[in-house]
C-alpha cells in the first residue's frame, strides 16, 4: 500500500460541511455568516505524548481530544481538522483502529478531517482543529485567558489528577487495583473534551482555559493574562481524583498506600486532564449551574479570584498550603 492508497482507505469521506475536503491542494471552508475561526494545534509523539503500548483507537481518540479540549476553552464550535501523519510504516490494523477511534469522537462533535499530510518516520500525530465563534460587534464571543476579575469564583469540570496517577502506575512509582487502574488509565488514555461545557459558558465565564499542564500552572497562565491573584482550596481540589474518592474515606472500597501529599500533587500539578478550569462572577453563579447542567458536565468551585498577586493555598481548615507543585513544562 502507497502513500495515496493509505489516505484513500483509512482519512477519506465525502465531505459534509467543508466545500472542499481530502484530496485536493487545499481545503475549502466557510464560517457560519457573522463568526470568525478559532484555530488550534496540538502535536502527539510517541514516548513523550503517548506509551507506545497504547491503544491505537484510544490514541485517535486522544490526538483529537487534546485539540478539541483547546476549541472548548476558547467556547468555540468545532468545524474541522488537519491531520499531518508521520508513520514508521504501514500497518493496517494499527490505521484502521487510529482512523476508527478519531473519526468516532468527530462525528460526536460534528468535526470534518478535511486535509492533511502523511509522512515516513517515526510517528508523530499533529491535529490542526478549526471551529467559529459568533462575533457581537466586531468582537468574537470567544472566552480569553484575560478576563478574570477579582472576586470572581474559580471553577474546574470534572475530575482531576486520574491520568497522572495512570502515568505513574505505568512508571511503577505506585501500584493500584485493577478497577481502580482501569478508571484512572482510561482518564489518560481517552480524555473528554469539554465542548459543550465550554459553548454553555459563553456569556457568562469571565475566563477560561483547559487543563493540559496540570491545575496550578494553567491557573497561573490565566492569573498572568488577567493581572490577579487567587486563593484556591486544595482539598476540595484533591477530592476530585476520582481515584482518591474511591480509595480514601469511610466509604473506600480500595485500601491504596498513597500519601495525601501524593494525591495533592496529582490533581493540582498532574497533567493531562483535559478538564476547563474558569472564572465567573459570583452573580453567575446559578448560570454557571445552568450550564453545567445543560452540558451534563460536572463542575466544583475551587476557589477565588483575588485583587492581590499570587497564588494562596489553603487547606479544608482554612490553612495555609505550601505551594512547591508545579506544572509541567517540555523545557524544564
Ligand atoms: P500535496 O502533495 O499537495 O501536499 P498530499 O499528497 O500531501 O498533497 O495529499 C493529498 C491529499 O490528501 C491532500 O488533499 C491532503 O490534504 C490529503 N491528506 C494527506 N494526508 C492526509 C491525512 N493523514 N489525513 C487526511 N488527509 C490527508
Ligand atoms: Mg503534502
Amino acid at each position: 500500500m502507497g502513500e495515496f492508497e493509505l489516505i484513500e482507505r483509512y482519512f477519506k469521506r465525502a465531505p459534509q460541511r467543508a466545500v472542499l475536503g481530502v484530496g485536493d491542494d487545499c481545503a475549502l471552508l466557510q464560517p457560519s455568516p457573522g463568526h470568525q475561526l478559532a484555530i488550534s494545534s496540538d502535536m502527539l509523539l510517541e514516548g513523550r505524548h503517548f506509551l507506545s503500548s497504547v491503544d491505537p483507537l484510544r490514541l485517535g481518540h486522544k490526538a483529537l481530544a487534546v485539540n478539541l479540549s483547546d476549541l472548548a476553552a476558547c467556547a468555540a464550535k468545532p468545524l474541522a481538522f488537519t491531520l499531518a501523519l508521520a508513520l514508521p510504516w504501514i500497518d493496517p490494523p494499527w490505521l484502521e483502529a487510529f482512523s476508527r477511534g478519531l473519526f468516532a469522537l468527530a462525528d460526536e462533535h460534528g468535526c470534518e478531517l478535511i486535509g492533511g499530510d502523511t509522512t515516513r518516520g517515526p510517528l508523530n500525530i499533529c491535529i490542526t482543529v478549526f471551529g467559529e465563534v459568533p462575533t457581537l460587534a466586531g468582537r468574537a464571543q470567544a472566552l480569553p485567558r484575560s478576563g478574570a476579575r477579582a472576586g470572581d469564583d474559580l471553577y474546574v469540570s470534572g475530575t482531576l489528577g486520574d491520568a497522572r496517577l495512570a502515568l505513574e502506575v505505568f512508571r511503577g512509582t505506585v501500584s493500584l487495583p485493577a478497577p481502580v487502574f482501569e478508571l484512572a488509565r482510561r482518564r489518560m488514555e481517552q480524555p473528554t473534551p469539554r465542548v459543550a461545557l465550554g459553548l454553555a459558558l459563553r456569556g457568562v465565564a469571565s475566563a477560561a482555559i483547559d487543563i493540559s499542564d496540570g491545575l496550578l500552572g494553567d491557573l497561573g497562565h490565566i492569573l498572568r493574562a488577567s493581572r490577579v491573584g487567587a486563593t484556591l482550596d486544595v482539598d476540595i481540589a484533591t477530592d476530585l481524583v476520582a481515584s482518591y474518592a474511591l480509595c480514601t474515606g469511610r466509604t473506600a472500597e480500595f485500601d491504596v498506600d498513597i500519601e495525601v501529599g501524593r494525591w495533592r500533587q496529582f490533581a493540582l500539578a498532574g497533567g493531562d486532564d483535559y478538564e476547563l478550569l474558569f472564572t465567573a462572577a459570583p452573580t453567575q453563579r446559578e448560570a454557571v449551574a445552568a450550564a453545567s447542567h445543560a452540558a451534563h458536565t460536572p463542575v466544583t468551585r475551587i476557589g477565588q479570584i483575588n485583587a492581590e498577586a499570587g497564588l494562596r493555598l489553603l487547606d479544608a481548615r482554612g490553612q495555609p498550603v505550601r505551594n512547591d507543585y508545579t506544572g509541567f513544562d517540555h523545557f524544564a
